[in-house]
């Protein structure tokens, strides 16, 4: 076999293994490789290397693919713990209690005291006061009036004469705009006092509620 034609023969083999050469040229080229060994070997290793380079394409397809669901995972994780910490973080932001502003949530509308014949003492409350998301926390004072911080706090026995209440809500409850009507609530508190009051901790003010009668 001449080297001309061989020449010849490899100039088309690129075209001839894409198939896009003329009809003329892959007749030629195939009667010659019928022939002629080295040309059909040239052809094989030509095919060999366009497998080679399409497995490399796919083997780095699948690192890139591996690699964007790994980013997914991560990225899925890292949403997931922010949604947990947000709504716990929004949990706790809602059910921490803060105080009920005695003009502003109608105190002395809604929280009274009742006196029995027998001389008991009711706290009565309603409305917002008496609402699911409302406390009482219960306080005492002294006989000046001025405030001794809650019972569990340390606190001078002499001094007290005075039972005072102080109410806390939900955060979330404050936002609700209507007043809530929940159920009236009636506390029995002691009878030996001379004054039961409301604090007010968003002025650090106390409302007197109610005053010992001066006996006669
Ligand atoms: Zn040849």
């Amino acid at each position: 076999m001449s080297q001309k034609k061989c020449d010849m023969i490899r100039d088309l083999l690129p075209l001839y293994a894409d198939s896009v050469c003329s009809e003329e040229s892959r007749k030629a080229v195939t009667d010659h490789l019928a022939e002629c060994a080295e040309c059909r070997e040239m052809l094989n290793k030509m095919n060999q290397k366009v497998a080679i380079s399409a497995d490399t394409d796919i083997s780095a397809l699948k690192k890139i693919k591996r690699r964007i669901r790994l980013i997914k995972a991560a990225v899925t994780a890292a949403a997931l713990l922010l949604l947990c910490g947000g709504l716990f973080g929004g949990y706790m932001w809602a059910v921490t209690d803060c105080s009920m502003d005695y003009e502003k949530y109608n105190i002395a509308e809604d929280v009274h005291v009742e006196e029995d014949s027998d001389g008991t003492l009711w706290l009565c409350m309603q409305g917002n006061a008496s609402a699911l998301s409302c406390y009482v926390y219960p306080t005492i004072s002294d006989t000046n009036g001025g405030h001794m911080g809650y019972p569990d706090q340390q606190f001078d026995k002499e001094k007290k004469a005075g039972y005072g209440v102080t109410l806390r809500m939900f955060r979330i409850a404050k936002l609700v705009p209507w007043k809530v009507n929940a159920y009236e609530q009636r506390i029995k508190i002691r009878n030996d006092l001379q004054y039961v009051f409301y604090y007010d901790d968003a002025t650090n003010t106390e409302h007197v509620l109610w005053g010992e009668k001066p006996s006669a």
